[in-house]
């Protein structure tokens, strides 16, 4: 006799079940929470060390690269793809393990029906694979090809969003007219990708038609195999879904092959900008200098611009001794910013050699050696972090830096207004962060000057520092000047021949080569260049 079971233990039959199934759903659920988190911050890691990577080897290339455009073409794709493709290529890694072992299932499972329902789940998926990986190829090599209009477009939105070009932007009208220039090349790379993607597109379509029609033959098959009794109904179902769930799988699993091939195109670009090779490197037998002790010279160099057709320093030789002050004159473009980065090694001669007390410069470690120039450029930086700090990065291995960054600034004729800032020399200055304070071009070339002073660099190059400083403050700093040097030997580049006139000696500069050279008096009783362009100027100020 059947004893009928109780509504009590129908009830603990079914709870149980539900129960672990709602476990199973929790943790499933779980596992795909803490699976993002996990891979978020894998990324946020991968994202880094390529930050990394890409910022050590920018800081380490030659200067020379800044001068050419394939360098910035190459810098903005790796710049562009370095941070994410190392993730893509590893949830393509991910999803195609688990789209192989989905499709391997189903495959499975299909075979048990008829094999050649398997054959054809693989067979009709391969026109769609290889579009996408000839297109992966095509719109690469599209990418590349555009990159330096790509560049331009971004050079043009920078020009109607950035701070610097606001100004006359707004002054001489230009928005618009930047606007047309942006929306050209935005659209010359736009509309080109849109053809490619278009033509892909059409293609696909026919691939997706020869795919519909394995659809429409596996379901007559599976179909007709249960009207004729061949499969159950639950049999029917099951071949269905595993049709349906292998097809998925299998474009997850040819999609992320396609996207690792597309990876590996673009990954290449960040590996040919971490392999451009720095030139300016101790070359041996390598030469510990940590000093000047005689002096610094320039035997026959010669440097040429890449695109240049002519040179910009011709033969050019000299010698400056420890504690000298020598003045650089000369026309714009005549050589001078050029002769300061050959000097302090951020360019190499193309021949010739600069010397240090007598040995070639090569063979010093470029750190080192640099270590021992301080400079204010002509385009000086402009650090958008607190005063105190613009200043201490003139050697921020400095240790007891407080004193001294208020000396600089005392004697670059700053320290009263950055005292007087809301918070003395912990106000950032600039306009990018909040509670920060503007300062005029000319204070900040008096930081420049400073951050240059506060650096005791036994070379000091001052490439128009006054340019923007008011006639007190230049008066000021060049009646004092071999004051403020202190002994260094020194470098100064002005076009304002009462400063220069105070040097030891004056390198006159023409076309890249030197024109004449002696004292103040010496130029002046020659009656040459010098003598010429020092009484057009002052008969400037008699008149
Ligand atoms: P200025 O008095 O105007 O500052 P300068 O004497 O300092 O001029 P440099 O800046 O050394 O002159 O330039 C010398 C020449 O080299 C110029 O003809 C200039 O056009 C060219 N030049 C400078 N920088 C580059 C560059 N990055 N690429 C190509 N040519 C350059």
């Amino acid at each position: 006799m059947e004893i009928a079971s109780k509504p009590g233990e129908n009830i603990v039959n079914v709870l149980w079940p539900v129960i672990a199934v709602v476990i199973v759903w929790f943790f499933d659920e779980a596992a795909m929470d803490l699976g993002n988190y996990v891979r978020k911050k894998q990324s946020v890691k991968l994202e880094s060390y390529m930050y990394g990577l890409l910022h050590e080897k920018a800081i380490k290339l030659d200067l020379i690269y800044f001068e050419r455009p394939d360098y910035f073409d190459c810098l903005a794709r790796a710049s562009r793809e370095a941070p994410w493709r190392p993730n893509s290529i590893l949830n393509n890694l991910i999803s195609m393990f688990r789209g192989f072992l989905s499709l391997v299932l189903m495959a499975g499972v299909l075979a048990f029906l008829h094999w050649t329902i398997a054959l054809l789940l693989l067979v009709v998926n391969i026109p769609g694979i290889w579009l996408r990986l000839h297109y992966a190829g095509v719109l690469y090599n599209f990418q590349k090809e555009q990159t330096p209009e790509a560049r331009k477009a971004a050079y043009f939105n920078w020009l109607l969003t950035g701070d610097r070009p606001s100004r006359e932007i707004r002054l001489f009208g230009l928005g618009n007219y930047f606007i047309s220039l942006f929306k050209k090349s935005f659209l010359k790379t736009k509309e080109e990708e849109i053809r490619i993607v278009r033509k892909r597109t059409l293609i696909e379509l026919i691939s997706d038609l020869v795919k519909a029609a394995a659809v429409l033959i596996t379901l007559l098959y599976i179909a007709g195999e249960t009207i004729h009794g061949t499969l159950t109904l639950g049999q029917m179902a099951m071949f269905l879904l595993a049709f349906r769930q292998g097809m998925v799988s299998i474009k997850d699993l040819f999609g992320s092959m396609a996207g690792l091939y597309e990876d590996s195109l673009f990954v290449g670009d960040t590996f040919e900008f971490l392999n451009l090779k720095e030139n300016i490197t101790a070359v041996p037998p390598v030469i510990d200098l940590k000093e000047l002790n005689k002096s610094i010279s320039a035997e026959n160099i010669s440097f040429t611009y890449p695109g240049n057709s002519q040179k910009t320093i011709d033969n050019f030789s000299f010698e400056i001794k420890k504690g000298e002050i020598i003045a650089l004159v000369g026309p714009n473009g005549a050589g001078k910013s050029t002769l300061v980065r050959l000097l302090s090694r951020l360019y190499d001669p193309d021949s010739g050699s600069v010397k240090l007390d007598g040995n070639d410069i090569k063979h010093i470690d470029p750190d080192n050696y640099r270590k021992l120039f301080s400079v204010v450029f002509q385009d000086f930086m402009l650090y958008n972090l607190n005063a105190g700090e613009n200043i201490r990065l003139g050697n921020i291995e400095e240790k007891n830096a407080d004193e001294k960054i208020i000396s600089s600034a005392s004697v670059s004729g700053i320290n009263d207004l950055i005292k007087n800032l809301p918070n003395g020399y912990s106000t950032v200055i600039g306009t990018l962060f909040d509670d920060s304070r503007e300062l005029s071009w000319g204070e900040w070339q008096k930081i420049a000057l400073a951050r240059a002073l506060f650096r005791d660099a036994p070379l000091l190059i001052l490439d128009e520092p006054s340019s923007a400083l008011d006639a007190d403050t230049e008066y000021e700093i060049f009646s004092r000047f071999r004051e403020i040097v202190r002994g260094r030997t020194s470098i100064l580049i002005s076009h304002r021949f009462i400063n220069v006139s105070l040097a030891d000696r004056i390198i006159v500069l023409n076309k890249g080569a030197i024109a004449e050279t002696g004292t103040h008096e010496e130029l002046m009783n020659r009656k040459g260049k010098y003598y010429m362009m020092y009484i057009k100027q002052s008969s400037r100020f008699e008149k």
